[in-house]
């Protein structure tokens, strides 16, 4: 049995108890007040209780588990030199690489003051100089589960002594066929331990797998089940196709927009894209599954001081990405998987600031977007766009608009949202890509040939679709045979 707690108001980061090392760290950062997940789960998880945390990234959930863990775990801190005074105590399962990354560079800023070690590993990267700061001892890893298991069966990692178990992003986890890794890696753990689960929802898998691995658990919730943050303005403009790129140019100079993600489905498209703005004058680059690890931490880095102005991803690329106060986010496309709607816009609007979730739609896209409006439970406002801005096409250098003109019309005024095409439905003839059905793939350096993809059993085409997984109402993933 779970129960929920109630939101505190007014909360201040000194009422928890926190030490006096660790309340310095979270002043260093800026922190003057806890966000709602922070404020209801850090007493909770201090108190020692299993949680089970509804909260999308942006919300500050990262610090409402890492707080409390840096807290539980200072009685142990030391400054021997010996490995066996330093075994893993605290271990941070992420879907990604990204994800992980930005985990541990904020549980290192928040445990800075203190002698905890802490250190994350993940695929795609040379496995040695994770071994080599495992062999010396780290309280707290965060991992991504494919290259945790590497380095257990290598024996770098023993985690006979975790006492303290977060399992962010469960959904994706699952949504990427970590389940069996997962399953791994619990039943190698100490059952007397606490677990934290965070999931941006709650579908029925992942309440089977809390029910199955959580004990007691107090469920927290920051904002409904699938639902999406109330400060993120969501406006859906409707186009044509072919005006997709010029729209995202006009929205760009239009609004100003300094810093915003636009959203692909395929790595393809977004390579694609991020080509056509830079030849309409915006500094864009794209980041997916093809680049290495480096270009995608190098292109993240370059977008968050500002020397990008759009980066253009696809959904596995841009899981987790750390970027405060994002002022808005584009969806080139409408995702195939409503869930990812909501981690999509999830991106702005963070930790209170106000944001803009501007999607474009065009009519083979009707589907897509009932399921989104399924999912988040209301209607999303439908706006008309008039798409002015000339887009040069690869293929034709000049400027025509043979592509917009083959796809009917000149530009393409959008419709009210109560005047939608109601004519027959259009399937998107567009190849789904596989990527988004399997996790990273490594890169050819790594030495672990399992790192983020999955073995034959935990292939995603296996696995149900997400819409299934959300009681069915979704849309049919069309390509789970690839891969
Ligand atoms: P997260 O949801 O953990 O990814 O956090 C989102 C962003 O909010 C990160 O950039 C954090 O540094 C920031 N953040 C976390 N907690 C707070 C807080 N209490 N006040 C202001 N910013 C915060």
């Amino acid at each position: 049995m779970s129960d929920t707690a109630t939101t505190p108001t007014n909360a201040t980061f000194d009422q928890f108890g926190l030490h006096g090392d660790i309340l310095k760290a979270i002043a260093e950062q800026g922190y003057t007040t806890p966000t709602p997940i922070q404020a209801q789960a850090i007493p909770v998880v201090l108190g020692g209780r299993d949680v089970m945390g509804a909260a999308q990234t942006g919300t500050g959930k990262t610090a409402s588990f890492s707080l409390p863990i840096i807290q539980r775990l200072l009685p142990l801190a030391n400054t021997s030199a010996s490995p066996a005074r330093h075994p893993v105590r605290a271990l941070i399962l992420t879907p990604t690489r990204e994800l992980a990354d930005q985990v541990a560079a904020n549980v290192q800023s928040y445990a800075k003051h203190t002698a905890l070690r802490s250190t994350v590993v993940f695929g795609g990267v040379d496995m040695n100089p994770q071994s080599a700061e495992l062999r010396r001892g780290v309280e707290i890893l965060i991992a991504t589960p494919g290259r945790l298991l590497d380095h257990v069966q290598q024996k770098t990692a023993n985690l006979g002594q975790v006492q303290l178990l977060v399992l962010d992003e469960a959904d994706r986890m699952l949504d990427m066929g970590f389940l069996p890794d997962l399953q791994r890696i619990l039943n190698l753990l100490p059952s007397e331990r606490q677990t934290l689960l965070f999931s941006a929802t709650f579908s029925p898998e992942i309440k089977k797998l809390a029910s199955t691995y959580l004990r007691n658990p107090q469920t927290i919730e920051v904002a409904r089940s699938n639902s999406t943050a109330t400060n993120v303005t969501q406006i859906v403009y409707e186009v044509a196709e072919g005006d997709k790129t010029g729209a995202v140019v006009q929205l760009i100079r239009e609004r100003s927009l300094k810093q915003v993600i636009v959203f692909c489905n395929s790595k393809i498209g977004a390579s694609r894209l991020a080509r056509q703005l830079e030849r309409d004058g915006v500094v864009a680059t794209a980041i997916h599954g093809d680049r290495s690890q480096n270009e995608r931490m190098q292109a993240l880095d370059a977008f968050k001081r500002g020397e990008i102005e759009a980066l253009v991803a696809t959904d596995v690329a841009a899981r987790g990405l750390d970027i405060a106060e994002l002022p808005a986010v584009i969806n080139f496309d409408l995702p195939f998987n409503a869930e990812d709607y909501v981690h999509r816009i999830g991106r702005t609007g963070r930790a209170g600031a106000s944001g803009d979730a501007l999607s474009l739609f065009s009519p083979n896209e009707r589907k897509q977007l009932a399921d989104i409006e399924k999912l988040i439970k209301r209607p999303l406002e439908v706006q008309r766009l008039t798409v002015d801005t000339p887009v040069r096409h690869h293929h034709d250098e000049r400027g025509s608009r043979r592509e917009r003109d083959d796809r009917g019309g000149s530009r393409r005024r959008t419709t009210g949202a109560h005047e939608r095409p109601s004519h027959g439905s259009h399937h998107r003839q567009q190849p789904i890509d596989d990527f988004f059905l399997k996790p990273y793939e490594p890169s050819p350096s790594s030495a672990a040939k399992r790192e983020e993809a999955p073995a034959a059993p935990q292939k995603p085409a296996s696995k149900q679709p997400l819409a299934a997984l959300l009681g069915g109402f979704g849309m049919p993933r069309k390509t789970t045979t690839s891969n």
